[in-house]
């Protein structure tokens, strides 16, 4: 099995419109750059200018994803000082490769916000501040497509998993399908009826 990955999150406010923009955009940069340890020569950068509620208006909110490494974030951390300014490293290499490839936008910035592994481990308890539990791979898409992951436990009486560590792939969704599955097994069990509510 497959843990999903640890992620790196750059969030920035700027003063530019970026409504005019796919919301998504995945693009190679002039140069890798190293952020934490790991070298990355593409980022994926998303803007909220879909809602306007967002970003006041002219503005835009953005936020980078990318893959970083909880060991190395963890081993920052145990020195807070060093780990503050790696994080200003990273904002200041990221904010320089948009300028790059979107002129002014360093001038632009107004909020900064960076997220490592620690932070997502510190603020959600998720494993290894990864954004979910489990990878879904081809293997675990055929298992899905067939009965699922079990989510009760051998020897363990009136025990039932829900959320992303039972479900691959995981996000809010699936998890709470994930709780609704485990009503339906369980009134299966016990002989009753199961109905969603309209
Ligand atoms: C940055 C980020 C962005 C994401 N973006 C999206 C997105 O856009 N769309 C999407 O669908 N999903 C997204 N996800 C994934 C999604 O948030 C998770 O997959 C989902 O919340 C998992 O739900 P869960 O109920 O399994 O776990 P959680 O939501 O983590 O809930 C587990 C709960 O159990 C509590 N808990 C843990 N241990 C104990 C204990 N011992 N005793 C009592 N309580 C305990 C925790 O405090 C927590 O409240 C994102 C995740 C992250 C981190």
């Amino acid at each position: 099995m497959v843990p999903c990955q640890s992620i790196l999150q750059v969030s920035l406010g700027v003063a530019m419109d970026f409504s005019d923009q796919p919301p998504m955009m995945n693009f190679p940069l002039a140069e890798p750059v190293w952020l934490g340890n790991i070298k990355h020569d593409r980022l994926v950068l998303k803007h909220y200018c879909f809602d306007p509620h967002m970003a006041p208006e002219g503005k835009s909110a953005l936020s980078i994803w990318c893959a970083a490494d909880p060991d190395y974030w963890h081993w920052l951390w145990k020195d807070k000082t060093r780990y503050r300014q790696h994080k200003d490293e990273v904002v200041e290499i990221v904010i320089d490769a948009l300028d790059r490839r979107f002129p002014g936008l360093g001038e632009a910035v107004e909020v900064v916000d960076v997220a490592t592994p620690v932070t997502y481990e510190r603020y959600t308890g998720n494993w290894r501040g990864a954004f979910a539990g489990w990878a879904l791979t081809n293997r675990k898409m055929s298992m899905m497509m067939g009965k699922g992951m079990d989510k009760t436990l051998p020897g363990l009486a009136n025990f039932h998993m829900i959320g992303h560590w039972v479900e691959p792939g995981g996000n809010v969704e699936l998890s709470c399908a994930s709780g609704r599955d485990v009503i339906k097994d369980i009134c299966h069990e016990r002989g009753l009826p199961f109905a969603l509510e309209e």
